[in-house]
């Protein structure tokens, strides 16, 4: 019987991890692909204190280290149900667990356009995050994919770093807030594409441009990123019938509590404001103290 159950070795995850097992719980860890989660994919990390001009993959084997070296026992195994209930059963890909206390960090995941080395190209030129990889940027031409909100403040953030901003948007207008829109078209450097549609990326190691479709017509940019910001997905269907969610299948939280008893939610998979590695980890120490005080009245 484990103490606590971490499902999701993502920052989250293993921040909880690291508080768990320091306070002397019996601590687990079930990841289902990689420790490091969605950072493992990014190239370089500069926003994270402590770490100044890190890889994702380094970043992810020091969390790695940290959380073993202190006593969290990490499986990789997908976690495909979870049973409620004083005692909480956790069954995998491979076998089962209990625990008394389970904390869901299971993350998210960025929607893709679903195109040809797409996913080769992510950190070499395709980006999600414009606050982790815009000042990559400098002084070059990128382009935006989306039409809400988190378009428009991606394009508005990256037209005070970069030469041109394309925004690239699938509809005849966009559907972010009037304010953001007035200022996209105030701004010289951004360029709205209406009814345009991304066909094809060029460029094999890095991205050097695009070919899309502009109300039927064949139509290419030269640019050297593209950030995609056409949504992303919470990976929550494992507790969708068990925690509260959002609309859009985020877990209803409020500092770092569910719904139900024992169990506790961090990082990208609640409802929260910004997704990046300091929320993350803050939710993993939030989500872990929460956990410790609750396994004291046990
Ligand atoms: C390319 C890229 C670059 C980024 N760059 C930066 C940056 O420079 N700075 C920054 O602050 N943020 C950056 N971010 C955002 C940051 O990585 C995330 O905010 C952060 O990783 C969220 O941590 P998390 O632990 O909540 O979730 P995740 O990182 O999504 O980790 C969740 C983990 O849970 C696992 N999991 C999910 N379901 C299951 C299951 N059923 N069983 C077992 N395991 C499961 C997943 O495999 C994953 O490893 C970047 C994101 C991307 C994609």
């Amino acid at each position: 019987m484990y103490d606590v159950i971490i499902i999701g070795g993502g920052p989250a995850g293993i921040t909880a991890g690291i508080y768990c097992v320091r306070a002397g719980l019996k601590t687990l860890v079930l990841e289902k692909n990689a420790i490091g989660g969605q950072i493992a994919s990014s190239p370089l990390v500069e926003n994270y204190p402590g770490a100044p001009e890190i890889s994702g993959v380094e970043l992810a084997s020091i969390f790695e280290k940290q959380a073993e070296d202190l006593g969290v026992q990490i499986e990789y195994e997908e976690v495909l149900k979870i049973t409620t209930g004083k005692v909480k059963k956790v069954t995998t890909d491979y076998t089962s667990y209990e625990g008394k206390v389970l904390i869901i960090a299971t993350g998210a995941k960025y929607r893709l356009l679903g195109l040809e080395n797409e996913t080769n190209l992510i950190g070499n030129g395709i980006s999600f995050c414009t606050s982790c990889d815009g000042a990559f940027f400098k002084n070059k031409d990128v382009a935006v994919v989306g039409g809400g909100n988190s378009a428009a403040v991606n394009a508005i953030y990256l037209s005070k770093i970069c030469n041109k901003v394309y925004l690239i948007v699938r509809k005849d207008k966009m559907r972010s807030d009037s304010t953001l829109i007035k200022k996209i078209e105030e701004t010289d450097n951004i360029e709205i594409l209406y009814k345009s549609v991304v066909t094809k990326l060029i460029g094999n190691e890095h991205l050097t441009g695009i070919n899309y479709q502009m109300d039927g017509e064949d139509k290419s940019l030269e640019i050297e990123g593209l950030f995609l910001s056409i949504g992303l997905d919470a990976q929550t269907e494992l507790v969708k019938d068990k925690l509260t969610l959002s609309e859009d299948n985020y877990i209803q939280s409020e500092d770092c509590l569910t719904n139900e008893e024992g169990i506790f939610v961090a990082g990208d998979c609640r409802v929260k404001t910004l997704r990046q590695l300091t929320t993350a980890t803050s939710d993993g120490a939030i989500a872990a103290t929460k956990a410790i005080n609750f396994l004291e009245d046990y």
